[in-house]
């Protein structure tokens, strides 16, 4: 038996509390991020593992994260949560094109990343409750920038002993992403605009999280709030098993051999991702760089280079909408690792972001990056690479993973390097289709996006998703708009408190 993993607070609130316990409380009460008291190691070869499949990859991995869980209690989280709700049995295909494996993440419901964990939160979740013996519904509250939402809607809809309440920028989602979340069927679910940016709402999510007026109402109602955004370490957890999963099918397909190493590309926002591939490396998959690719909301590119986080910027709209943040929050998870698992400097640097917006870290501190590699692209960059992977080699991209493969096409020239190199590919073009159009050069001002989609699949010859299809006609069920400062007010009325 490996030894028990147990979680703390990167900000020193007293820990040491089981992974189902961490996943019930999604955030710290101190505000910091649950991580765990050592990463282990995977316990079979890589060889080994690349005879399992998509489901077996992810046990393997996850059974080492989340000790308390029994084999029957992951197995069964596991297979409900990849099954056929994907459009392909392999979970996570990976295709070569243009010099690079591209990492399909898009085959869930919802089409984006973001499924590859929440289609098994709410099982990892309510089997929490279970083991706990929790017995408030649990109220997951989530800011989105366009592609959590939905797919944490999609988890939990229906899901007894729960609520979902999504807050969304208003302005600052594509319309495909907005429709799919107020469409959402399921009388637990509630979706609102909000007036500000993703950072807005998340500042907004987190404020309401560490309300303790507000938890003992709650509680007193018979509610607990817990988070489905990327913070939760039961959505970082699963997320590893994709990046074992790619090493091992570049190994079966002998694209690599045993040990060498590979570089992998992520397309960042929160940092969840990535910081996903880092605990895949320090499992002991053979990655070499972890390469963090931004949009033109480059802090974490400035970050990288010069050590120095400053959100004190302008909060850039780009057509990578889901990366477009500048307060990553999963970073502080590498922050706290790489100060030598140290919360009072963790929550020291925490605070001066929270007072001045930035902090800088200590050359020691820098030297435990040399693994990353920090780039971005332009909106100029993005769309021609777009074109490019499409003309050059018939595969289409989206606009995200398209800043991605734009980075790692500096990547190369910058260094030379050319180790066999895994794209993560974050979402199907169909969900970004009028920026993908435009990139094509096949945009058009006076089509909706529906039209537009009927055309991308005619010139690229792939079908559209049913993600897409099935919204096109669905009935709109959300429709409250609130200013940021009433989001307390919004989650009480939805409550009934
Ligand atoms: C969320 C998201 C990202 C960013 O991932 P992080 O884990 O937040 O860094 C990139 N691309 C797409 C399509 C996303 O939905």
């Amino acid at each position: 038996m490996a030894k028990e993993v147990l979680y703390s607070s990167t900000r020193g609130e007293k820990g040491n509390i089981k992974a189902s316990e961490a996943i019930l409380r999604g955030l710290a009460g101190d505000g910091g991020l649950y991580v765990p008291d050592h990463i282990p190691h995977l316990e079979k070869s890589l060889r080994e593992i690349a005879d399992l499949d998509y489901q077996g990859t992810a046990y393997e991995v996850m059974k080492l994260l989340l000790t308390d869980y029994t084999e029957e209690e992951l197995k069964y989280c596991i297979s409900h949560a990849y099954d056929s709700k994907f459009d392909t049995q392999e979970i996570a295909p990976l295709s070569e094109a243009d010099g690079a494996f591209y990492l399909e993440l898009y085959h869930g419901s919802t089409i984006a990343f973001k499924d590859m964990a929440l289609s098994i939160l709410p099982y990892l979740m309510t089997t929490a409750a279970k083991k706990n013996a929790v017995k408030n519904d649990i109220v997951i509250l989530t800011a989105t920038s366009g592609d959590t939402g939905k797919a944490a809607l999609a988890g939990f809809a229906d899901v007894p002993g729960t609520k979902i309440i999504v807050f969304y920028p208003k302005h600052g989602v594509s319309p495909i992403q907005e429709r799919q979340m107020v469409t959402q069927k399921g009388d637990n679910t509630c979706v609102i605009g909000i007036e500000g940016n993703f950072d807005d709402a998340q500042t907004g999510v987190k404020k309401l999280f560490t309300d303790k007026a507000l938890a003992e109402l709650m509680d007193s109602k018979g509610f607990q709030f817990s988070s489905a955004n990327s913070i939760n370490i039961g959505r970082l957890v699963p997320q590893i098993a994709y990046y074992v999963y790619a090493y091992c099918k570049l190994l079966k397909e002998g694209r690599i051999a045993d040990g060498d190493e590979i570089n992998v590309v992520v397309p960042t926002g929160n940092f969840g991702n990535i910081l996903a591939a880092y605990y895949a490396k320090n499992m002991g998959v053979p990655i070499a760089k972890l390469i963090c690719a931004s949009n033109s909301n480059k802090v974490l590119f400035d970050f990288f280079k010069s050590g120095e986080y400053d959100r004190n910027r302008d909060f850039v709209l780009t057509s990578s909408p889901s990366m477009d943040i500048l307060i990553s929050s999963n970073l502080e998870r590498l922050i706290y690792h790489i100060a030598g698992n140290d919360s009072v400097k963790d929550a020291d640097l925490m605070a001066k972001l929270s007072n001045d917006g930035k902090y800088e870290i200590t050359d020691d501190m820098r030297a435990k990056l040399d693994s990353f590699y920090g780039g971005y692209a332009t909106e100029e960059e993005t769309f021609a690479t777009i074109k490019k992977v499409f003309d050059g080699a018939g595969y289409l991209i989206d606009t995200h993973t398209a800043v991605a493969s734009a980075v790692y096409d500096k990547y190369k020239k910058e260094t030379g390097d050319d180790k066999v190199t895994v794209i993560a590919s974050t979402a199907s073009p169909f969900k970004f289709t009028r920026s993908v159009m435009n990139a094509l050069g096949h945009g058009d001002d006076s089509k909706d996006d529906f039209a537009l989609a009927d055309e991308l699949s005619a010139i690229s010859k792939v079908d559209i998703p049913e993600a897409v299809t099935s919204i096109r006609t669905a009935e709109i069920r959300h429709k409250t708009v609130v200013d940021r400062t009433e989001m307390e007010k919004a989650v009480k009325n939805f409550l009934g408190i």
